[in-house]
C-alpha cells in the first residue's frame, strides 16, 4: 500500500531498541522479494487471527500475511525547527510519512541518561510537538504572505485559503497541532496542499520498564501520557522495547509461552502494528485458494476493482466481478462450498465498497 508510520522521539527513549525489535520480527523476506531494502524501513507482518482460521478451513499450501512498514526517523532535539541537531532533515523525513508513532520514555533507569535530566514524558512530548508546530507556523506564515493581498482584494479562492491559514496560525500560536481543528471537506483540501506536519495522525508509544509490563497502569508516567493523549485525540500503546526486542527473537510457540509468563495477551509490538494500521485507515481482505491463503491491505472506502488492482493491474483493468463472502459467514458455513450453497457468496460489481474481512475471488478478463 506504500503507507508508512514514522517512529520519532527524543534521544535515549528507546526508539532504536523498538526499531530493532521491528526489523528482527521482520516479515519473512521470501514472501516479499520485491520489498525495498531501505535500512530505515522495517517491514512487519500484520498479526491477524482470521488468517489462521482461514488456513485451518482451506488447508492451503501456503499462507501469506499482509505487511506494514515502519520508518525509523533519527534524532530530534530542541531547536530542530531552527535547524539544530539533524533539524531540517528530520522534519523533511517526517513530511514523508503518513502517521507518527511518537515514542516517550516512561521507564526510570538511572543508568540511562535522559536528555533533559529527568524522566518527564509530557515535557518530552511537548518538546517534539513544539518543534513540529513551529515548523508548521513557518509554513503558514510564508503562505499568508503570498495570499493576504489577493484575499484583501476579494479573490474568492484566496479568501477561502486565507481563512484556513488564519485559523491554523491561531491554533499554532496557542501551541496546538493542526489535527485538533475541525475542517470542512473543502477546507481540508486546502490544508492538504500545505503538507503540514501536525496534521498527521499520531500514536503515543509509552516505553515502560520490564517491571511494568504486566500492569502498566501502575506506572504514573503512563497515566500522564494517557491523559495527555486524550486531549490530543490520540491513542496510547504501552510497550517495553527491551522485552519486545527479546520477543522478536522467538518463534511463535516460544513467544506464546513467554507472553503467558509475562502475564500479557498480545505483545506490545503486535498492538502497535495493529494500532498504526487502523490509524492510517487500512483494512484487510483475503484471497483463499488451495494454493495460497493470503491477506491484502486496502484503504477503507476502496471499491472492488481498485482492490483487485492491489493483486495485479490486470485484475483491475479486466475486472468483471468480485465473488465475495464475509469472514463471519464463511466461518459459520464451515467451507467455501457450504457458504455458496447457503447463498452467502455474493456477486459484487465495480461499485462495491470492499469491507474489512471480505474473502474475495476476483473474476477478470484481459
Ligand atoms: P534512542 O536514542 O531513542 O534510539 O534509544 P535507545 O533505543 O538507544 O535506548 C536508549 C537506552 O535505553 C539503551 O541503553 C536501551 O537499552 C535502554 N532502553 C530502551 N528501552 C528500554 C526499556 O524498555 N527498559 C529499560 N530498562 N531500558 C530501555
Amino acid at each position: 500500500m506504500g503507507l508508512t508510520a514514522g517512529i520519532v522521539g527524543l534521544p535515549n527513549v528507546g526508539k532504536s531498541t523498538l526499531f530493532n525489535a521491528i526489523t528482527k520480527a521482520g516479515a519473512e523476506s521470501a514472501n516479499y522479494p520485491f520489498c525495498t531494502i531501505d535500512p530505515n524501513v522495517g517491514v512487519v507482518e500484520v498479526p491477524d487471527h482470521r488468517l489462521n482460521k482461514l488456513t485451518e478451513l482451506v488447508q492451503p499450501k501456503k499462507t501469506v500475511p499482509t505487511t506494514f512498514e515502519f520508518t525509523d526517523i533519527a534524532g530530534i532535539v530542541k531547536g530542530a525547527s531552527k535547524g539544530e541537531g539533524l533539524g531540517n532533515k528530520f522534519l523533511s523525513h517526517i513530511r514523508q510519512v503518513d502517521a507518527i508513532c511518537h515514542v516517550v520514555r516512561c521507564f526510570a533507569d538511572s543508568d540511562i541518561t535522559h536528555v533533559a535530566g529527568k524522566v518527564d514524558p509530557i515535557a518530552d512530548i511537548e518538546t517534539i510537538n513544539l518543534e513540529l508546530i513551529l515548523a508548521d507556523l513557518e509554513t503558514v506564515d510564508k503562505r499568508i504572505g503570498r495570499v493576504e493581498k489577493m484575499a484583501k482584494s476579494k479573490d474568492k479562492n484566496a479568501m477561502a485559503e486565507y481563512e484556513v491559514l488564519v485559523k491554523l496560525k491561531e491554533t499554532f500560536e496557542a501551541n496546538k497541532p493542526a489535527r485538533t481543528i475541525e475542517f470542512t471537506d473543502e477546507q481540508m483540501k486546502i490544508v492538504k496542499g500545505l503538507h503540514l506536519l501536525t496534521i498527521k495522525p499520531v500514536l503515543y508509544v509509552a516505553n515502560v520498564g520490564e517491571e511494568d509490563v504486566a500492569d502498566p497502569s501502575a506506572n504514573p508516567f503512563v497515566q500522564q501520557v494517557r491523559e495527555f493523549a486524550q486531549q490530543d485525540n490520540a491513542e496510547v500503546i504501552v510497550v517495553c522495547a527491551k522485552i519486545e526486542a527479546e520477543i522478536a527473537e522467538l518463534d511463535d510457540e516460544e513467544k506464546a509461552m513467554f507472553l503467558q509468563e509475562l502475564g500479557i495477551e498480545e505483545s506490545g509490538l503486535d498492538q502497535l502494528i495493529r494500532a498504526a494500521y487502523n490509524l492510517l485507515g487500512l483494512a484487510t481482505y483475503f484471497t483463499a485458494g488451495v494454493q495460497e491463503v493470503r491477506a491484502w491491505t486496502f484503504r477503507k472506502g476502496m471499491k472492488a476493482p481498485e482492490c483487485a488492482g492491489i493483486i495485479h493491474s490486470d485484475f483491475e483493468r479486466g475486472f468483471i466481478r468480485a465473488e465475495t463472502v464475509s469472514y463471519d459467514d464463511l466461518v459459520s458455513a464451515g467451507s467455501m462450498a457450504a457458504a455458496r450453497e447457503a447463498g452467502k457468496v455474493r456477486l459484487e460489481g465495480k461499485d462495491y465498497e470492499v469491507q474489512d474481512g471480505d474473502i474475495i475471488h476476483f473474476r477478470f478478463n484481459v
